[in-house]
């Protein structure tokens, strides 16, 4: 599930008369004044005429052509009936027949899109004493709400693969040969509303050189090194190439450019690069800088449509031709009784939970704070063991921070996630979302993702409808543009005076739609000050941001707090890593786990863990490869989930049977060697129930040009020798030109008290180590080319 994805129900307020809204004969006719189109019925029958049937149709074609997606009020008023109560039953089944009349012929409508009203004011004027009257209106036009319309990097594979394999059917439930991936275009551009990069210092090819080494660095460290090494240090500790052992970094950077590099993750995904981990910021950086670097045939792309229409719903559709169903319901807790596992899950408006324990697997899929409240009855083994506090529990900062042992950064906080994300800048949970615009007129600022890189809230947008092949209108839709901008934070103050200096999540619903607005134009005339931007007709903040009751009310939840990666974090992840069944990758993770505790299965490969036999975890919380919070992490966590059910499946309950049936291993497997190991890299493994749903491990899609670096490394690494770079002291030169620059500026040393000044100048490289680590290159150098010759 995807809990961005939501509509927003909005009065048309610009669109005129609908009935005036083009010469179509069919609705000129049929439409009376006030917009009603009625439908009669022969006295005392349910039943749709030959004639309202056609009207239907009729009906059905024009609201999909002229308005998309609407809400309906169908109303009927009976006054042939026997009686009081037959003509009640008369109006409960007339509507229910014009309903489902209209959601046979209009694939796009369902439940959510009619208010049912027996006895409704609008069918009354129309009613006549020997036949009965149904009416059906448009009220209101249903407005994507989605948030931060979902970018899609090339770099993405579990989810292109999945969408390539949902089909978009027809009317008649026929394959139209597309899929949903042919819904993804490009988004050719990606902006920034600062001049970029803003440093106007004597040398930027300084911080550019700095930053370049660092991420040339970390394309030649192995993926082991990385897990070892990586993980308790930041992004940005990480570009400066900070070293834990002096506590000194390599570089220093213009403190413009610094300011840039930290705040842009923010920006692009609520991490910024001091909190967010090395290991998973690199890697995601990596992924991302791929188009560029290679001549790759993907490309960053974005649906070209709303979520629901272009995505979700086809493959609804397609699932349910495969005979799924999908019942609207929440569950309240699992529950374990006599080593029995039982799902309690209350039905959509009911008010009692029932229990449901005929499942031969149940996949918990929920976002992460549900996912711990889910759990909180079973045993504190296997994932649920890992959940317990780890949305309600903040811990105490990472000791790496200055400052951490102050007593306030110590303290050990229990909270409701959902009323109290974001309590601290280390606190694995924050706030993303935003705010969408809707505009009378045809508006976009460039053809892709816009950064706002100097707004205090870390705002990011984009103009979703110019990638749209059903392009809205004002009489159609009410709108004719809309633009969704993300605010990646919620807790920074804002730095005008206008709020006082507060952040959004003080803020009321209103004062955060004006802020944001303001902040982007601002940021946008700061660069282009003739600018005319056009003023937006309504906005929508999004509906999981629940604010106060009084309209001055601050946000009081956020039911969809967004994981950040924080730096340290992934070992508390819940158990089970990932395991890519490509047999001739290697898995760098730690595979099968060793002691399991009763009720806990994991296959012998490594994998998800399945709890008391039937239970298995996913989402983006969860262990994956791809580690950042994204739909591709979701995607990814839902096929280890998946693959886990296949071996638990072949191991606890066909396994002896298939057992059987397996050809015994051949010489070269007896004798120790890989069955496989004349196979492509690509080739997946199957499995004797089916395919193993293909597993992508990014670190193993990089540079191919890196690839012999990163495998000296991972010799080096498994020597227990440090990375060659660090050997050899390769970054010490321009180590030493950095410090020269920084010292020039007077941006280095950082105010010290005396003591610590004279403990950073003893730690400086002398200039011998320099001149020896020179040497040392050189010698290197002429060595390489004494053998080439
Ligand atoms: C503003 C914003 C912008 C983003 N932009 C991008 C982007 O551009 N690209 C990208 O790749 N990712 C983006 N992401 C991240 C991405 O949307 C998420 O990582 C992804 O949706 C997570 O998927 P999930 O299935 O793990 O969880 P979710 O999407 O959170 O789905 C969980 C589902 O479980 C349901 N649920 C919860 N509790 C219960 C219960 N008790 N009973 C029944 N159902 C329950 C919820 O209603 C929800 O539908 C963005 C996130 C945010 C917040």
């Amino acid at each position: 599930g995807l809990a961005r994805n939501q509509y927003l129900r909005a009065p048309k307020l610009l669109s005129p008369r609908w009935w005036e809204m083009d010469d179509d004969t069919v609705w000129s006719e049929t439409v009376g004044e006030d917009g009603a189109l009625p439908i009669y019925f022969e006295r005392q029958s349910a039943a749709l005429s030959e004639e309202a049937e056609t009207r239907l149709r009729h009906a059905a074609d024009a609201i999909q052509r002229k308005f998309g997606t609407v809400s309906l009020q169908v109303s009927s008023h009976a006054g042939d009936g026997e009686d009081d109560e037959d003509n009640r039953r008369l109006e409960v089944e007339r509507t229910q027949a014009v309903k489902g009349s209209l959601i046979g012929l209009f694939p796009g409508l369902d439940d959510r899109h009619f208010d049912l009203r027996a006895g409704g004011q609008a069918a009354r004027a129309l009613t006549e004493p020997d036949r009965g009257v149904v009416t059906v209106q448009v009220v209101k036009a249903i407005l994507p709400g989605e948030h931060g319309f979902h970018f899609f990097p090339g770099y993405y594979r579990h989810l292109f693969d999945t969408m390539r394999r949902t089909p978009i059917l027809d009317s008649q439930g026929e394959e139209t040969g597309r899929t949903v991936y042919d819904n993804l275009t490009v988004a050719p551009q990606q902006s920034y509303a600062v001049e970029f990069p803003p440093s106007k210092t004597i040398d930027e090819t300084q911080d550019y050189a700095q930053i370049a080494m660092r991420i040339h660095r970390f394309l030649v460290t192995c993926p082991a090194r990385r897990a070892a090494e990586l993980e308790d240090v930041s992004w940005w500790q990480y570009l400066q190439g900070w070293n834990p052992l002096t506590g000194m970094p390599l570089y220093v950077y213009a403190p413009a450019f610094s300011q840039n590099v930290k705040f842009s993750g923010r920006v692009l995904a609520a991490f910024d690069a001091e909190w967010g981990d090395a290991h998973t910021n690199g890697d995601t950086y990596v992924q991302l800088q791929l188009n560029a670097w290679t001549a790759k045939k993907t490309f960053d792309g974005i649906l070209n449509g709303g979520e629901t229409d272009a995505w979700f719903d086809p493959w609804r559709r397609y699932l349910e031709s495969r005979g799924v169903e999908f019942v609207s319901a929440r569950l309240e807790s699992f529950e374990l009784e006599d080593s029995c596992l039982r799902a309690m899950v209350v039905p959509d408006g009911g008010m009692d939970a029932i229990a449901d324990d005929e499942a031969d697997y149940y996949v918990s899929a929920t976002d992460v704070v549900n996912a711990e409240k889910v759990t909180t009855k079973l045993p504190t083994v296997g994932v649920p063991g890992s959940l317990r506090g780890y949305t309600t529990i903040v811990a105490p900062c990472p000791p790496w921070v200055p400052g951490a042992a102050e007593p306030w950064r110590q303290e050990t906080i229990v909270r409701n996630p959902v009323e109290q994300p974001g309590l601290r800048d280390w606190d694995r949970l924050q706030t993303l979302a935003g705010v969408q615009y809707f505009f009378a007129n045809d508006f976009k600022l460039v053809g892709g993702y816009m950064y706002f890189t100097d707004a205090d809230w870390a705002l990011s947008s984009i103009n979703p409808q110019q990638f749209w092949t059903h392009r809205p209108t004002l009489e159609k839709d009410g709108y004719v543009s809309v633009m969704s901008v993300d605010v990646g934070d919620w807790r920074t103050p804002t730095t005008t005076p206008v709020l006082l200096g507060r952040p959004a999540w003080k803020c009321s619903e209103k004062e955060i739609a004006r802020e944001v607005w303001r902040q982007v134009t601002t940021s946008l005339l700061r660069r282009t000050p003739d600018l005319i931007l056009p003023q937006p007709v309504w906005y929508n903040v999004d509906k999981n941001i629940v604010f106060g009751d009084s309209p001055a009310g601050a946000p009081k939840a956020n039911h969809t707090p967004y994981q950040v990666p924080i730096v340290g974090d992934w070992k508390r992840r819940p158990v089970g890593d990932p395991w890519d069944p490509t047999p001739a990758l290697p898995n760098h993770l730690h595979g099968s786990l060793p002691d399991l505790p009763a009720g806990v299965w994991q296959a012998r490969h490594g994998g998800y863990l399945v709890h008391w036999d039937k239970l298995v975890f996913a989402g983006t919380y969860m262990r994956t490869f791809t580690r950042m919070t994204t739909m591709e992490s979701a995607n990814e966590s839902a096929r280890n989930a998946v693959n886990a059910i296949i071996d638990h499946l072949i191991a606890a309950r066909y396994g002896a049977k298939i057992r059987e049936r397996i050809t015994p291993p051949s010489s070269a497997a007896a004798a120790g060697g890989d069955l496989n190991s004349n196979f492509t890299r690509d080739f997946p493994r199957p499995s004797p129930l089916g395919d193993y749903c293909r597993i992508w491990n990014p670190e193993e899609n990089e540079l191919p040009s890196a690839q012999p670096g990163r495998d000296l490394d991972a010799e080096r690494f498994a020597r227990g020798l440090p990375h060659l770079w660090d050997a050899l002291g390769i970054e010490l030169p321009l180590s030493a030109a950095s410090y020269q620059r920084a010292i020039l500026n007077g941006w280095w040393p950082p105010p010290l008290d005396p003591a610590a000044a004279a403990r950073a100048v003893a730690r400086l490289p002398s200039t011998d180590a320099l001149f020896a680590s020179l040497a040392k290159i050189r010698q290197i150098l002429v060595q390489d080319a004494d053998g080439r010759e």
